[in-house]
């Protein structure tokens, strides 16, 4: 095993990687802003550095004071979790020439995927399906881009081959609106993301987002976990996972898992990834390839018994997985509600104070937050504060649970969105399971909210 990880994280996910690396005694190193001094993992550490003020850019997006703690702290590895530098290319690059260990893909497949139309090609190419698009950019030939366009159909939506995030996409209904939208998301994509290429796909109306759990050795092994619904979403950004997605029949999902499994041996593909798919009248679609852990991946460790962060950390240690695709089993149901601290009706952050913090628990309740009384919540980063995790032997059984975990958790001080993850866990189109990605921006709309 690795000797010493430093964590370039914060939050509820550093804390995360931290438990893993203790239970496989890893010593760990935190580095953090001048604004996350108080950060749980931070006084768990063996050892902390701070490597700058509270904007990102000269913090955890900072790669040369990051390489400089691994220096300092004679780190052997680098977990960057998610967001941030996960899925830099040049931040990997830089890591293993520095003479460090990624823990994460390597930089050329990471570049691959983070390039949204080559990860369609490079899918396509292994026999996973797409949308029906562009196949490639568009190009300065108008006359091919309509040609192209009216063989996909309309409505057709424009998107950014970097982009990330939900942004750098634009829906185009008619055929006169094309070229003038395509100008915008262009313009928009170059000032955003710096790369100004776009490309069409079929604009789906009515899609689940249901994506698929893979882990690679490296060597041109890999598994898969299954699947995740991630479709309750507000403006693209989830915020209710569940595994397994409901109501996928049998021979569909082992397709789409066949087809997963051999994209990443044909990649030779290192370490924890996911293939995320738009699902819509009994077919998936791929959008793009997510080459790192995910936020929702505690609902996969709970109905696979397998933890997706320590089998991270065994392939960059050069042990190769734990287990074999036969002995993947899964069983029961699992829900994730993210618990954001913003205002329940409007949305709007709300950092501050934490007087006081009480965990829920009990049966089935798994709780990955960093929050504790008394710690301040800072404006300047994600206001993802806790993920409430439950299982049960069916998806009824889970939602009860999440049910009196949500109305046990206290976090007073500042606004959390508890009030509508209780609401949407009595929500009858919820609980009926399968909404499409749509559904939680109409109910809000429906009920007055922004
Ligand atoms: P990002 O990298 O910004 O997350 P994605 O390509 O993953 O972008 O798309 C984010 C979300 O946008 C999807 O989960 C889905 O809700 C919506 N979306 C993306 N592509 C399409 C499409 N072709 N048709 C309909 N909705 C789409």
């Amino acid at each position: 095993m690795l000797e010493k990880v430093l964590i370039a994280n914060r939050g509820e996910i550093a804390l995360r990687i931290l438990r893993a690396c203790k239970e496989a005694g890893i010593k760990t190193v935190a580095v953090h802003s001048t604004a996350d001094r108080n950060l749980m993992h931070v006084r768990l550490a063996d050892e902390s550095v701070c490597i700058g003020p509270p904007p990102t850019s000269e913090s955890y997006l900072n790669i040369p004071r990051i390489i400089s703690a691994m220096e300092v702290t004679g780190a052997d590895a680098v977990h960057p979790g998610y967001g941030f530098l996960s899925e830099n290319a040049n931040f990997a690059e830089q890591v293993e020439r520095s003479g460090f260990i990624f823990i994460g893909p390597r930089p050329d497949t990471i570049r691959a995927m983070g390039d949204k139309v080559s990860a369609i090609d490079v899918m396509k190419k292994a026999g996973v399906p797409t949308v029906p698009g562009s196949d490639g950019p568009i190009t300065e030939d108008n006359q091919r881009t309509l040609t192209i366009a009216r063989k996909i159909g309309f409505p057709i939506m424009i998107k950014a081959a970097a982009g990330g995030g939900g942004r750098g996409m634009r829906v185009v209904h008619k055929e006169e609106d094309l070229l003038g939208s395509i100008q915008v998301t262009q313009n928009e994509a170059g000032s955003y993301f710096g790369s100004n290429v776009v490309y069409m796909e079929k604009f789906l109306d009515n899609p689940r987002h249901v994506e698929i759990q893979v882990i690679g050795d490296g060597e041109g092994n890999a598994i898969c976990l299954g699947d995740r619904d991630c479709s309750m979403q507000r403006r693209h950004q989830k915020i209710i996972e569940e595994a397994p997605a409901p109501g996928i029949p049998a021979s569909v999902r082992a397709d789409i898992v066949k087809a997963c499994i051999k994209a990443c041996q044909d990649l030779k593909y290192r370490g924890a990834g996911t293939l995320e798919f738009l699902y819509q009248e009994g077919r998936f679609y791929f959008i793009e390839m997510n080459t790192r852990v995910q936020v929702e991946h505690p609902v996969t460790e709970r109905v696979t018994g397998i933890d997706i962060v320590r089998e991270q950390l065994r392939i960059a240690s050069g042990l190769g997985l734990s287990v074999k695709q036969e002995q993947v089993n899964l069983t029961g149901h699992a829900i994730e509600c993210r618990i954001c601290a913003e205002d329940p009706e409007t949305f709007l952050p709300s950092p501050g104070k934490v007087n006081l913090y009480h965990s829920p628990g009990g049966i089935g309740i798994r709780v990955d937050s960093h929050l504790y009384s008394g710690y301040t919540v800072p404006p300047h980063y994600d206001s993802l504060v806790a993920k409430l995790i439950s299982y049960g032997p069916d998806r009824d059984a889970a939602i009860r649970r999440m049910q009196n975990a949500l109305e046990e958790m206290i976090v007073d001080g500042i606004k959390t969105n508890i009030p509508l993850q209780s609401r949407l866990m009595r929500d009858p189109g919820f609980r009926a399971g399968g909404t499409n990605i749509h559904y939680l921006e109409k109910l809000l709309k429906g009920s007055g909210s922004h």
